[in-house]
């Protein structure tokens, strides 16, 4: 018996089929999608190899078939489907089939030991299951702001790794002690169930009586699940109108069909109560795969879901490859975050791959959101996918007042120039009533943009209509699409006014200014300087909620998750910073992001304001932000794209090329744009694609390493795919070349 083998390698020159003879000893250990040992090369080194085939016969001599050495898995972790999806994965996005298969088994693939090592014996911090109120608890540390920090956050988490409190808070083994002698926690080193979730299923969390509304989308739902065909739906349903509640009945049903289930969530919503609903619900057959497991925890997570003890599995991008079989349902909840594309290899997109996991299980794939991409809606409209809606809120809140604030015509309170008076006013306001605000300072994204203070226009290239960038050194505009560059001598080509440079606003600044401001004020600040450690950001979070701070500022980071009952303000400092990025899809970007933003305020009884500060008011992707209007910031969106040909009208192939040399760099993407035109020579001729000039990236440096992009647009098509990577494992020796397919950023 031989084995075909792919090495878990991502050196491209790897990336083929080994074959190896099974001992006889071994061949009943020997099935597909097995992980086995192997000798590598001269010197026999161990590799790990996974079994895609297995033969009788070679057409080479047997005798120089190495033998493999040890079977890993005693179940397989994946079976001929997944081999099948990894080479489409493969293809497609362009890289190595064992950066595909990789990401399909658990984290030790890495680790060349024979077996599966299980977890080094991690310290766990356990909070008192008798402790129900944390008040006392936070009286008797009255003293210690840290006691009182790590306190809320025992009392949220209930099961937190101790070297997590050591470096989130600062903390030593001395802190902890004072924890240990109140008898507010135990440290332990095994823990039966390590999956920190687990605590929080004792309470029972009930069906609902659907609403008429909930109702009508469930019984669609039910119909596609009965087709017993593949199927797709959208349901675009607003913030708290009940869209988790129609995720848990529908997979309630999917349940009684006996199939299985699967969640994705972007990480930063996969909260402990988010978790909890599910795991209060459906008990012990749900997994939870968030970024927080330990490499033993994910062994065991993986493990109890391929030995079908699981039946839902929520989690992020990654958990759509746990070894899950007959899928009847995959839900993708906020189907437009940016996080469901993978930007390492293999740089998949999540729902692609969702889609041919159901069309192999013949299941449901929904999607969800507030702020549906223009992708998936554009499906919707076009009937290639169901399309279902929920217009109204569960608890109807009152109606959210969102206000422009003109940046031009305004008057500032501070000498910077970043909060006008307007916006002052209402902080100041709810400063006197004790409710909370939150500052939203839009940082997404590098480089800079060019706006006149004056008409507020925005400089644009003229074969594009992306914003230009501003690049110091040589005192140009330029286009990171097509390339097109123009001086830049201070004037605006609209009104001759004069034009800005839109400063890119740090938050420490802000804090600096509302400081300033506000000086009674208690003020915090969340951003990557202030946040450490992986859930950092939720401490600072459950500390401006639990200790009713004044003011929270904040990036992208706050848009999403948590839920604050007492903040009824919410300014956002820069509403157009967005649409300064050179990005085709800005006008998407900036409505769902201020449209994010803007829920936080007014979520429980008092009522929420949202004051968005802008440079172009009269841009009309504020008017459909204002009016909560969706339909309408789409229907602008897709006429644009179908003009000047952008998603979903075609792909865009983003190609990086870095290099240490300045010269060498610009140099070889020159040269690499000829072999790529040969090499496309035919679909250009045809009008399927179009290859622009070479530009410097976004980020024209980064470690030292200069970068280059190239930009191809097409319809996207195995044959282009084929073709493009032949040119790519050809001429990627001394340089490094990459290919990213419809990313999310524009690199
Ligand atoms: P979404 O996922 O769209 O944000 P949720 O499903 O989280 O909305 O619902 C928002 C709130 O309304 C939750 O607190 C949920 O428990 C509650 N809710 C949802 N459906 C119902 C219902 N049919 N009856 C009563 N409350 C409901
Ligand atoms: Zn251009």
């Amino acid at each position: 018996m031989f084995v075909n083998v792919i090495l878990n390698t991502s050196v491209k020159q790897l990336d083929r089929i080994f074959t190896y003879i099974v001992p006889v000893d071994l061949e009943q250990y020997i099935c597909i999608g097995k992980r086995v040992v192997v000798p590598f090369s001269k010197s026999n080194r161990k590799e790990f190899g996974i079994v895609i085939d297995i033969v009788n016969k070679v057409d080479f001599d047997a005798k120089l078939a190495k033998p493999i050495l040890s079977v890993v898995d005693e179940k397989p972790y994946i079976d001929e489907f997944h081999i099948k999806l990894a080479r489409w994965m493969s293809k497609r996005y362009i890289c190595n089939l064992s950066d595909s298969l990789k990401v399909m088994f658990p984290p030790d693939v890495n680790n060349k030991d024979k077996t599966i090592r299980s977890s080094k014996k991690d310290k766990y911090v356990v909070i008192n299951e008798n402790i129900q109120d944390i008040s006392k608890y936070l009286e008797l540390a009255k003293r210690s702001a840290k006691r009182k920090e790590i306190l809320h956050f025992i009392f949220d988490m209930k099961i937190v790794l101790l070297a997590d409190i050591y470096s989130y808070f600062n903390a030593t083994s001395a802190t902890m002690k004072w924890f240990i002698e109140n008898n507010i926690i135990e440290i332990k080193e095994e823990i039966k169930d390590r999956n920190i979730y687990k605590k929080y299923s004792s309470e029972k969390n009930s069906k609902l009586v659907l609403t008429s509304e909930q109702e009508n989308v469930y019984d669609g739902l039910k119909k596609l699940l009965d087709s017993n065909k593949k199927q797709e739906a959208l349901l675009h349903g607003v913030t708290g109108s009940g869209k988790t509640e129609i995720y848990m009945q529908i997979i309630e049903y999917v349940l009684k069909q006996n199939k299985n289930c699967m969640i994705l969530v972007p990480e930063i919503s996969l909260t402990p109560q988010m978790a909890n609903r599910f795991l209060s619900r459906f008990g012990n057959i749900v997994s939870i795969l968030h970024s927080k497991l330990s490499n033993g925890e994910r062994i065991d997570e993986f493990a109890r879901i391929n030995n079908g003890e699981i039946q839902i599995v929520i989690g992020a991008r990654s958990a759509i490859f746990a070894p899950l079989r007959n899928i009847g349902i995959i839900v993708i909840d906020e189907e437009h975050d940016n996080s469901y594309k993978s930007e390492s290899n293999p740089k998949y997109d999540t729902i692609e791959v969702a889609r041919r996991i159901i069309e192999h299980n013949k299941g449901l794939l929904l999607l969800g959101s507030a702020t549906p991409s223009i992708q998936s809606y554009y499906m919707a409209k076009t009937n290639k996918i169901a399309l279902f809606e929920l217009k109204k809120r569960i608890n109807d809140v009152h109606p959210l007042s969102i206000k422009l604030v003109d940046l031009i015509h305004s008057s500032y309170v501070d000498s910077s120039r970043i909060i006008t008076k307007e916006l002052a006013n209402e902080i100041q306001r709810n400063i006197d009533n004790k409710e909370q605000s939150i500052i939203f300072l839009n940082k997404r994204g590098y480089g800079s943009g060019i706006v006149c203070q004056e008409c507020g226009n925005i400089e644009k290239c003229p074969n594009c209509d992306v914003t230009l960038t501003y690049h110091h050194d040589k005192n140009k505009l330029l286009c990171h699409y097509c390339g097109y560059t123009k001086n830049f001598d201070n004037s605006c080509s609209q009104c001759h006014g004069k034009m800005l440079k839109t400063n890119v606003l740090g938050t420490q600044k802000i804090e600096l200014e509302l400081n300033k401001l506000f000086p009674t004020a208690s003020i915090i600040r969340i951003d990557h300087d202030s946040v450490q450690g992986k859930d950092g950001h939720i401490k600072i979070l459950n500390k401006f909620k639990n200790e009713n701070i004044d003011i929270l500022i904040g990036t992208q980071m706050i848009a999403k998750g948590h839920d604050f009952p007492n903040v009824t303000l919410v300014g956002v400092l820069n509403g157009d910073m967005t649409l300064y990025l050179q990005d085709y899809r800005v006008n998407e970007l900036t409505y769902s992001l201020l449209t994010q933003v803007a829920g936080r305020a007014g979520r429980d009884k008092k009522p929420g304001r949202v004051l968005i500060q802008t440079y172009q008011p009269s841009n009309e992707v504020f008017e459909s932000v204002i009016n909560n209007d969706y339909i309408k910031m789409y229907e602008n969106e897709i006429n644009y794209r179908k003009l000047l040909i952008y998603p979903p009208f075609c792909d865009i192939i983003q190609i990086l090329i870095t290099s240490k040399d300045e010269i060498l760099a610009e140099q070889f993407s020159n040269k690499f744009l000829n072999v790529l035109t040969n090499k496309l020579s035919v679909f250009i001729d045809k009008e399927e694609l179009i290859i622009y000039q070479p530009v410097k990236a976004v980020i024209s440096r980064i470690e030292k390493q200069y970068r280059y992009k190239i930009i191809i647009k097409c319809k996207y098509s195995p044959d282009i795919a084929v073709a493009l990577k032949e040119v790519l494992v050809n001429n990627n020796k001394n340089f490094n070349i990459s290919v990213e397919l419809n990313a999310t950023r524009n690199i």
